[in-house]
């Protein structure tokens, strides 16, 4: 292999082989944008900096200004506040509320189980101290954001299972707030947050890009900001703390970091959801400085019918196949792990993979009116259908043969899937991929529609200690560095274990890197 020493602009340009060389340890130039003891000019003087101003960023300052740091400031690369939290429902997951007795039957619930289930979801891969943490601070999270902050939560739900998660460890966790819950309602809670955080004296400003960070004698002691083409050197007493989410929009870095980023980037472009400021600058920052990272996975969904996002939408009779006609998951479980595994066959077959369903036990209408209890489908209406029919969103035939010709699947295959899938369910038979929901007959006319994912972001970020201190690849803190949110990773794993758990760690973590940093 070839030993080329790659530069530091290789990093500014976000390179996947820069991050490649990076692992390699033969990256050069990479240790400080200031040379190490160089006297520095700065432009402006902080305590604790803090790039991103979206969940974490605004958790952060309010921490930061709690904890008696006294000049605080949220530089914002876009021109308003909220980043991909405004898009979110704002909905967090916790355990063991007083909301979540006084909304859900789980009145013996503890932040112990909740632990175990996502530290069971993360297969081996996550930081057992960060999730231990993040479990034990969820419910005080939630606490300080009604009784500082204003939040007023008004109910609790949950997220559909895991097949080999013990049903013993779930539970619904899911708080939402008033006016939340649905699509862009995130912004009240960075509002809410921020209203305190500005009361604490915290400062902001917008259209202003964090573009690195300044090295002297190994510690991070200030940033360079962007601000409509002049760059300016801010000094950072206390630290830094980088908030800038995944590395959703960046191609290169999701190359060399994330292959199920790249697969949404690039097979299926415009599906991310994510804010478009959301380029994992801060992770780029932190690589470029020599910081470790930590890998994940995405939070992808079927767009088309939110299918497991929440366990009071029952998932409808349907089954996914590959392209040999084959089932390869439990469709009904929580959307970022059967998505994973889309993921995994579209990769592995090298062709697309198909959601496939029919009339059956009646008409469509009445089969999702039964299992979804009147709440809207995608499909559910019979002109809706016709129309993605006719569209072409939706392939159909009479028999499952020719709907597998249409949609280039193996017939035979397919055939076979229909006969066992229909078998079971008459048979009451367990499930051979322990799905639970929607086990109803399937049958003509046939339906597929091609698996389309939609991305909430990439999963994995800048490895942290449990005072969000950004670790070097020698487990070394690097002084004045805090990372937080989805910009540091070994809280959530393979896959995203379900909605709320982003949320309730932009919070937490973006509260503990505010403390720890102000505290120095
Ligand atoms: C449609 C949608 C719905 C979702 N719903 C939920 C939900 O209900 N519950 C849940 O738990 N999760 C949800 N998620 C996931 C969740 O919203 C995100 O994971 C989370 O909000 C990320 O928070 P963050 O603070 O890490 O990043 P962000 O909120 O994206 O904030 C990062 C900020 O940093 C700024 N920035 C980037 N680079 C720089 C730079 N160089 N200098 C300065 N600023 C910079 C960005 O502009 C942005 O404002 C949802 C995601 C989407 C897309």
């Amino acid at each position: 292999m070839s030993e080329k020493k790659l530069s530091r602009r290789d990093f500014l340009k976000g390179s996947a082989a820069a991050a490649a060389a990076l692992a390699a340890g033969t990256l050069v130039g990479s240790s400080a944008l200031a040379a190490e003891s160089e006297e520095i000019s700065w432009d402006r003087e902080y305590d604790v900096v803090i790039a991103g101003a979206g969940g974490t960023g605004v958790c952060a300052a309010a921490a930061a200004k709690e904890a008696g740091a006294e000049k605080v400031i949220v530089f914002e690369k876009a021109g308003i506040m909220g980043g991909t939290t405004n898009f979110s429902g704002g909905v967090m997951q916790a355990a063991g509320t007083r909301y979540q007795k006084e909304f859900s039957d789980f009145q013996d619930d503890t932040p112990e189980k909740h632990a175990a289930e996502w530290l069971a979801e993360g297969e081996g891969y996550l930081d057992e101290a960060l999730v231990t943490d993040l479990a034990n601070g969820a419910p005080e999270c939630i606490d300080w954001l009604a009784d500082s902050c204003g939040i007023e939560w008004v109910g609790v739900y949950g997220h559909c299972h895991v097949p080999y998660v013990s049903q013993d460890l779930m539970a619904d966790r899911i708080h939402y707030y008033k006016d939340g819950g649905a699509s862009g309602s995130g912004g009240i809670y960075v509002q809410a947050v921020w209203k305190y955080a500005e009361g604490l004296g915290a400062e902001v400003e917008f259209n202003t890009e964090v573009t690195d960070l300044i090295v002297a004698d190994g510690s991070v002691v200030g940033v360079e900001i962007t601000v409509d083409g002049q760059t300016y050197k801010v000094k950072a007493n206390k630290g830094v703390i980088l908030c800038t989410a995944g590395i959703d929009h960046n191609i290169e870095l999701a190359k060399a970091l994330n292959p199920q980023q790249y697969w949404v980037e690039t097979e299926y472009p415009g599906t991310c959801l994510c804010t478009p400021t959301d380029t994992g600058d801060g992770i780029r920052m932190g690589l470029k400085i020599g910081a470790a990272f930590v890998s994940g996975g995405t939070i992808d969904f079927c767009g088309k019918t939110g299918a497991a996002t929440d366990n009071r939408t029952p998932v409808f009779p349907e089954f996914i196949v590959n392209t040999a006609g084959q089932r390869f998951v439990c469709e009904d479980a929580t959307y970022a792990y059967h998505y994973r595994a889309i993921f995994q066959q579209e990769k592995a077959t090298q062709g697309k993979t198909f959601m496939i369903f029919g009339n059956g036990g009646g008409s469509v209408d009445q089969k999702i009116a039964n299992t979804t209890e009147g709440t809207t489908y995608a499909w559910a209406d019979e002109e809706i259908l016709n129309a993605a029919v006719e569209s072409g969103e939706l392939q159909t035939a009479d028999t499952i043969e020719e709907l597998a010709e249409k949609i280039g699947v193996n017939p035979q295959g397919l055939a076979r899937t229909l006969a066992a899938w229909n078998e079971d369910v008459a048979a009451g038979n367990p499930d051979p991929f322990g799905r639970i929901d929607g086990l109803a007959p399937i049958e003509a006319p046939f339906y597929a529609y091609q698996n389309t994912p939609f991305n909430l972001g990439a999963l994995g970020g800048l490895k942290i200690t449990q005072q969000c201190e950004v670790v070097n690849c020698d487990g070394e803190v690097i002084p004045g560095l805090y990372a937080a949110g989805l910009n540091a990773g070994g809280w959530v794993g393979p896959y995203y274990p379900g909605s709320g758990t982003a949320i309730i760690g932009t919070c937490y973590f973006g509260r503990v890197a505010g403390k720890a940093a102000a505290s120095k």
